[in-house]
């Protein structure tokens, strides 16, 4: 099963958005004395970079358990700068990302505690979690070619064909300051080298991409003809198409005959610090195992768990070989990304 290109079955779901900083918790109290009391109140707390439909799946597992979650979302690298800042006194149990690098950096930092589970290590292929164990994938989502349904017949097959002049001034893409971006590259670096990656990013640019941080706009613009194809997660389309099935956006799996379409993942990891250590543990086996389905169908992503099939709206989109090989060295292939994407001036 654990191969280095795996296929994902193919699924769906309804999305729900939560609001920011819902059941903030005050930073400033000593985790000491909350530690205790929020122990035998059976309370968790999660610092979660992941906004999309995060309340369902912390209310069912409260009511499955009674262990009630609070918790904060912000941007992955804002959270862990926090969780930095914070140190000894974070009331942060669990840490939970939209991407892979940000959590292998959360390690990196040594601001995860690697977590020995026989249900996690059941539950999550060896190559989507940290060889330590300090993070585990709980879902996947893939970045790849979207085209207009109605202009255009030829779409790219791989991330280099994005770059084939036909598609100039045609192409939209999300800034490089995005951990999606960075990831892609990242990804591209680790399959066939920063030479060959440099050489696909600079034809991108040579298309003169209009750049737009969102993936959702990306998508509309699609539509709006500002654009013929883009690159987007997987996810956004399946939103989407959930909410008009007539949505005239289509989804190409990149790099089929290669290295597989890139899979990035949400993540979650138990604080080095956790004042509540075990329940977050809980609440961590339970997103993998009997929570798995409820998490990734809120957000129409693949379950991190093989063995648990796919919601329904993207089973339209085929099965497909993503790459799982990269996943694990998103993280420290980063920096290398970051600086590729501003050499090569993609904005
Ligand atoms: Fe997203």
């Amino acid at each position: 099963m654990l191969t280095s290109k795996r296929y994902f079955k193919v699924f769906g779901a309804a999305v729900a958005t939560i609001g920011a900083l819902s059941g903030l918790v005050a930073c400033s109290g000593s985790s000491e004395s909350s530690s205790d009391s929020e122990k035998s109140n059976g309370l968790v707390t999660v610092y979660t970079g992941r906004h999309y439909g995060i309340e369902p799946v912390f209310e069912k597992f409260t009511a499955e358990t009674g262990i009630e979650v609070r918790f904060t979302t912000g941007g992955d690298p804002e959270l862990r700068a926090r969780l930095e800042a914070e140190g000894a006194n974070t009331p942060a149990d669990l840490v939970m990302t939209s991407d892979a690098a940000n959590i292998a950096l959360a390690s990196a930092a040594n601001l995860l505690s690697p977590v020995e589970s026989e249900v996690l290590a059941e539950a999550i292929p060896e190559e989507l979690r940290a060889q330590d164990n300090s993070w585990f994938a709980l879902s996947g989502r893939l970045r790849v070619i979207m085209s207009s349904s109605e202009r255009v017949t030829n779409a790219p097959q791989t991330y280099a064909e994005v770059g084939d002049p036909q598609w100039k001034g045609k192409l939209c893409l999300r800034p490089s300051t995005h951990p999606y971006t960075q990831s892609l590259v990242a990804g591209l670096i680790n399959n066939v080298g920063a030479v060959e990656a440099r050489k696909i990013v600079d034809s991108w640019v040579a298309n003169n991409p209009l750049y737009i941080n969102s993936d959702t706009d990306i998508l509309k613009a699609v539509v709006a003809g500002d654009c013929d194809i883009a690159l987007a997660n997987s996810y956004y389309l399946g939103r989407l198409l959930s909410e008009d099935a007539a949505f005239p956006v289509t989804l190409t799996w990149p790099d089929q005959k290669g290295n597989g379409a890139h899979l990035n993942i949400s993540a979650a990891g138990v604080t080095a610090n956790a004042p509540n250590r075990a329940n977050a543990v809980v609440l961590l086996e339970w997103l993998a195992s009997k929570g798995q389905k409820l998490f990734s169908d809120t957000n129409n992503e693949f379950p991190a768990d093989p063995r648990v099939e796919a919601a329904a709206v993207i089973a339209g989109f085929g099965s497909f070989i993503a790459d799982t090989k990269s996943v694990r060295v998103l993280g420290e292939l980063n920096t290398q990304a970051v600086e590729l994407l501003s050499a090569a001036r993609y904005e």
